[in-house]
């Protein structure tokens, strides 16, 4: 039997190292995030790089943004450093809010020290005095942790003088992730997102150059720069680099958050949770959140990476693998989503708004048997538009796992009562 999934805590901070477990495609790799990482060692040996060197270490290991999004972090941080202005401020994004995503919390909880680490080497490259992290309101063991850690920095002389940390909680609400709706809020205006271009590299934080990085980037970066690009490299299975924490719910024994090596099968994710509750087998998982589309269960060899998510038809997001057992309602997991969207939209842009309402007053129509034939054309449409016109992520991917559904899942009986094809009092 597998072993149950360990604390990620025990793993990063000076525990034993996890349990070599055994999946079905042979041993996976120890986690390379776990046993004692010195703390602030990596910022003292990188004091005097050049920061192209640093740059170029990212580069070279291929890392790419861990919020979701995938955008190459040595472009990101090159980009920054040549943009010109002031102020010049380092942002750790902690906000996490995407449904069925968690991996931050641990890592916050866990090891802060990796992500103040990764911000001040951030704060070399691209001259900053100034770093802000920026932390989801509920996450008050993180907020005890990072304060804690940040006093300890203090403490050693990596903070303070030059370059200093502060952690702002956020006010609030799913939309004051996104990183210019963050920015908004850090200016005390309402937090809404803000149209870009231009990017938070060139205009950010009261107009100034602005690195903003999830917290598990800056948590790899830390990890890159101790260990070097080529080990990071080789921590992926398949061709595939470096690791990745992902977090497992949904229809799993034990959900949890995992260390992965980059190209790791879905299936074997899921086996680290104890596999599929009551053996059941898997009838959809999603692999990166509410923001990405459900696969079905003949995919589970499908490896985790950003190409060959997207390749199948979904996406890896943040990691955020959640599963669906054979048996369960896909329509209601459909419909949760659609309405979490509907009610974090913020309403500053139109289609998003009002779409998003509609999508769900029609799904909704449709599943309660009032049989609409078009309906499923209908939501089509209306995803499209809200692709096209939503000024931020949120409208452009309201609608999205709803519609991919309707065609991908279209035998699925839940599914066709969405479309509006079984009427309620014949749908099982
Ligand atoms: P995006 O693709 O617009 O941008 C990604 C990052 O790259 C941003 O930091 C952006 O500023 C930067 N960028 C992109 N093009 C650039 C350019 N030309 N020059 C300089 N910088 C550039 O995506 P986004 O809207 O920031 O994020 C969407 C993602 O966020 C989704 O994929 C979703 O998975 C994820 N998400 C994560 C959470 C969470 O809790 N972690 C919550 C909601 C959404
Ligand atoms: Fe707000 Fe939605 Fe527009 Fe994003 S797309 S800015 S959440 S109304």
């Amino acid at each position: 039997a597998l072993p149950a999934p360990e604390r990620l805590s025990a793993w990063l901070d000076g525990g034993e190292r996890p349990p070599a477990a055994t999946a079905a495609g042979g041993p996976l790799p120890t986690d390379p995030y776990a046993g004692r990482h010195e703390h602030y060692a990596t910022a003292a040996r990188w004091q005097d790089a050049d920061p192209e060197a640093v740059i170029r270490a990212l580069d070279e290991a291929g890392l790419q943004g861990l919020g979701g999004a995938a955008f190459p972090t040595a472009r990101k941080w090159a980009f920054t450093r040549a943009a010109q202005g002031a102020p010049r401020t380092v942002i750790c994004n902690a906000d996490e809010s995407e449904p069925g995503t968690f991996k931050d919390r641990l890592i916050l909880e866990a090891a802060p020290h990796l992500v103040i680490e990764g911000m001040v080497m951030g704060a070399r490259v691209i001259g900053a005095g100034h770093g802000i992290i920026y932390l989801r309101h509920e996450y008050q063991r993180a907020r005890e942790s990072i304060a804690a850690a940040l006093a300890d920095a203090r403490g050693r002389g990596l903070l303070g003088e030059g370059f200093d940390i502060e952690l702002f909680v956020s006010p609030g609400g799913y939309i004051l992730g996104e990183e210019t709706a963050l920015l908004e809020a850090l200016e005390d205006r309402r937090g809404e997102p803000r149209n870009k271009p231009p990017f938070p590299t060139n205009v950010g934080l009261h107009g100034g150059p602005t690195l903003i990085n999830n917290v598990e980037t800056l948590a790899a970066v830390t990890t890159i720069l101790a260990h070097g690009p080529e080990w990071w490299r080789a921590q992926g299975r398949g061709g595939y680099s470096g690791l990745k924490y992902v977090s497992v719910s949904g229809d799993v024994v034990t959900p949890g958050v995992h260390c992965l090596p980059w190209g790791t099968p879905v299936r074997e994710a899921i086996e680290r949770c104890g596999g599929v509750m009551e053996g059941r087998g898997v009838l959809a998982f999603s692999p990166g959140g509410a923001s990405t589309p459900f696969l079905p269960g003949s995919l589970l060899d499908t490896p985790l990476a950003f190409e060959t998510l997207r390749e199948a038809g979904s996406g890896l997001g943040t990691g955020a693998l959640v599963v669906v057992a054979e048996g369960r309602d896909l329509a209601d997991v459909l419909l949760a989503q659609a309405r979490f969207f509907r009610n974090e939209s913020c309403g500053k842009c139109v289609p998003c708004r009002v779409g998003s309402r509609k999508g769900v007053a029609l799904a909704e129509a449709a599943a309660a048997g009032e049989v609409a034939p078009g309906v499923a054309e209908a939501l089509r449409t209306l995803h499209g538009t809200l692709a096209r016109t939503s000024i931020c992520g949120l409208g452009q991917v309201a609608l999205l796992p709803v519609v991919d559904a309707l065609e991908r899942f279209a035998d699925e009986p839940s599914v066709q009562r969405l479309r509006g094809e079984v009427p309620w009092a014949t749908s099982p």
